[in-house]
């Protein structure tokens, strides 16, 4: 039965709710006939629950169908931009509505969405994150673009990867029909929850699967130790990161005004030299962690493995090369200004809310 679900679901994606809505609706026409014919009390009694259950099975029906996944675009650059960072994607990948968009995460993604029912429309909106251009060299970027081209070369992203878009369907079907607050949510939630649990534990194994076949991609357009050597570099600097993040909440935690934003904490770190015995000490350590079994990303040593490096000492990633010339320099002036600008004004409002609290305390 799972296999065959999520099968169906692989194939039909979001129009998989059609053969489940039909299977009720037909059951709910038996109980009509078979009312109407017998005028049994035992089948009049189940009048609301069919009567809710049809309801359910419409509004699920109706709402999985025409949910539309409305594209996140801000921060997107056109061509005269980010002139450089356009030719890159377009060396891999040029065909089709596309959309480049930069945003303040130390990491990079790539979508596909489609309007009108998720039948037409079809874009693709490529995010990467400033960070990584701040604190990647050239090389590495490349790499990182490739292994996102990857991931739609496999068609991997959301919109096409079907078992996603199922899933993306119910959770905004149950944004709109609350389970805890409608009788349609809730009956939804009972009937779906069983269907939730499996695609959610397929989409981690498959999530995972993805990694492998995106990197294979980048080190095929790029080479086996670029990809090897960004990986590394990534999981290093996105370890750092980490630790930069929980600074800069605890900072926030007794301020009276928002302290410098991780942004422009992340501006200065691409402006030292790079600690390499830190580095190295960093590396062994995530080198040595296994895949945890909850997460859709696999450990560090089996994609490096995956690659063909079977030790990190293989790389040597001790020459950084140029450091951000895929965007111009007041693009890159310009996206700081107002990420940090960002950052300063939720901090401002957490700040103003937690300084209420105390005073109404
Ligand atoms: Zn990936």
């Amino acid at each position: 039965m799972r296999v065959l679900t999520l099968w169906l679901i692989r194939i039909m994606g979001r129009y998989t709710v059609l053969p489940f809505a039909a299977l009720i609706v037909v059951v709910c026409m038996i109980w009509l006939d078979l009312t109407l014919s017998t005028l049994s009390w035992f089948l009049l009694a189940l009048t609301p629950v069919v009567a809710a259950a049809f309801a359910a099975t419409a509004a699920l029906a109706i709402g999985v169908l025409l949910a539309g996944v409305k594209p996140d675009t801000s921060g997107s650059l056109d061509r005269e931009q980010a002139r450089d960072l356009w030719q890159l994607w377009d060396k891999f990948q040029n065909t089709g509505g596309r959309v480049l968009a930069v945003n303040d995460e130390f990491n990079a993604s790539i979508q596909e969405h489609r309007r009108f029912a998720g039948l037409f429309g079809r874009r693709v909106l490529m995010k990467i994150g400033l960070p990584l251009l701040l604190l990647l060299d050239d090389d590495a970027v490349t790499a990182v673009v490739a292994h996102e081209v990857g991931h739609a070369r496999h068609m991997h992203i959301s919109g096409t990867y079907k078992l996603v878009d199922f899933d993306a369907a119910l959770d905004r079907f149950f944004e709109y029909a609350d389970p805890h607050n409608t009788i349609t949510g809730a009956l939804a939630l009972r009937a779906f929850a069983w269907l939730k649990r499996w695609l959610d534990d397929q989409i981690i194994i498959d999530r995972r699967c993805a990694e492998f076949e995106a990197d294979a991609v980048s080190a095929e357009i790029t080479s086996p130790q670029l990809a090897a050597r960004t990986l590394l570099l990534v999981e290093v600097y996105g370890h750092k990161l980490s630790a930069l993040y929980r600074a800069y909440n605890q900072e926030l935690l007794g301020a009276v005004k928002p302290p410098r934003s991780p942004l422009l904490r992340i501006r200065d770190l691409s402006k030292q030299p790079l600690d390499w015995n830190e580095f190295w000490t960093v590396a062994r350590e995530l080198h040595a962690q296994t895949t945890d079994p909850k997460s859709d990303h696999p450990a560090m040593r089996d994609r490096l493995r995956a690659l063909g490096f079977d030790e990190i000492m293989q790389l040597h990633p001790q020459m950084l090369g140029s450091r951000c010339s895929f965007l111009p320099p007041e693009t890159i002036e310009r996206l700081i200004t107002d990420f940090d600008a960002r950052w300063n004004r939720v901090a401002a409002e957490q700040l103003d809310y937690a300084g209420a609290r105390w005073v109404h305390a």
